[in-house]
């Protein structure tokens, strides 16, 4: 298949079941494709050369969402606007469906999936350019080139990780399951991350994810994220937020923040766990996000400005879901 005259050749193949999404998946260069929203843009622009392009679009079986009591298992092709739409899922675990809402544009939520969500690539200025632009830089260490334009002293990428879902599905405390050739394991969400933005999955050659499977809700949730332009972009900086206050004070929190690095960041709440909900201890919350995330200069937005807009967004989302 060729979309254009600068994309790469590959073998284009539609899976009618895992088993044979799995078996193609052996491959050694063979990619998954859901909905394209990511990987398309990036065949188009020489960053991604792939033997073989497996489509999952076709696989009953992924596309449904499941409940047993107030547990819920999410095909990995589950678009993110039938997630956003879903009154049980909004309902549920509202951070999921807020999430699923500030993807992109609608075109995006309309193909994009879940599992492409999950395991949509990092993203940096100097990278998610046209070929002619990359080579006029010399490439760099994620690809064609031997040095990082943003911290060419170093060794490593520091392309940042972008999905909105994930620090959602993370604070949710969800799991994944993951099928190969060689069979099915589960991992929790969080562990699908490396701190590595020119590798950035802890998934093995040939893994894909089958379904997110969520615990019952322990208290509230929500998302909230900053974007340049409200209608369509990534996030500068995403909070989710999974909060249990009691009778006087927050009993637990998880808080994860997607956009700022390579993964996700989970930020320690020990020292807002047993406070009351209050300005004081939002700026507490504010403080420990700004010293937990380390933005590079992977957007033409400062990467001070991201770092505090994290902050101030984990601020404003406490006081909401505490109230
Ligand atoms: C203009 C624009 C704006 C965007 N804005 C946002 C945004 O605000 N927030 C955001 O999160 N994303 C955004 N995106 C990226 C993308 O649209 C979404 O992340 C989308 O959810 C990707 O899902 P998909 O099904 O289209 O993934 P695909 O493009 O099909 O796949 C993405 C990657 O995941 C892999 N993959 C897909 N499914 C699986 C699976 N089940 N198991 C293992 N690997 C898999 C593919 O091989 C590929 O590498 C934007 C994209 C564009 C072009
Ligand atoms: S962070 Fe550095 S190595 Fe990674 S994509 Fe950007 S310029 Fe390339």
């Amino acid at each position: 298949m060729t979309i254009d005259a600068t994309t790469p050749r590959f073998e284009f193949r539609r899976a009618a079941s895992v088993g044979e999404a799995v078996q193609w998946l052996a491959t050694p260069g063979a990619r998954v494709h859901a909905g394209g929203t990511d990987l398309v843009p990036n065949l188009r622009r020489g960053l991604e050369r792939p033997s073989i392009v497996v489509d999952i679009g076709g696989i009953a079986g992924l596309a449904g969402i499941a409940w047993r009591d107030d547990a819920c298992a999410i095909g990995a092709t589950v678009t993110l606007a039938r997630l956003a739409a879903d009154a049980r899922v909004a309902s549920t675990y509202p951070a999921l469906a807020e999430a699923a809402a500030a993807v992109g544009a609608p075109a995006h939520r309309s193909a994009g999936t879940v599992g492409g969500n999950l395991c949509a690539d990092t993203r940096c200025v100097h990278y998610n350019q046209g070929a002619w632009w990359r080579g006029a830089v010399g490439g760099c260490l994620k690809r064609g080139g031997d040095v990082c334009h943003v911290a060419p002293q170093g060794r490593r990428c520091h392309a940042a990780f972008c999905g909105d879902l994930a620090p959602a599905l993370i604070a949710l405390s969800a799991e994944l399951d993951v099928a190969s050739y060689g069979g099915v394991r589960r991992m929790a969400a969080v562990d699908l991350y490396r701190d590595d933005g020119a590798a950035h999955l802890a998934l093995l050659p040939g893994e894909l994810v089958t379904a997110v499977r969520l615990p019952p809700p322990d208290g509230v949730s929500g998302y909230r994220k900053a974007r340049v332009r409200g209608s369509i972009d990534f996030p500068l900086a995403g909070v989710a937020i999974a909060l249990r206050v009691g009778q006087r004070s927050i009993e637990r929190a998880i808080v994860a923040v997607t956009g700022v690095g390579p993964r996700p960041v989970v930020v320690g709440t020990e020292a807002i766990v047993g406070r009351r909900v209050d300005d004081e201890t939002a700026a507490l919350l504010a403080t420990r996000v700004e010293q937990s995330v380390k933005p590079m200069r992977t957007t033409a937005t400062p990467a001070a400005y991201r770092r505090q807009v994290a902050g101030v967004l984990a601020a404003r989302l406490l006081r909401t879901l505490a109230a």
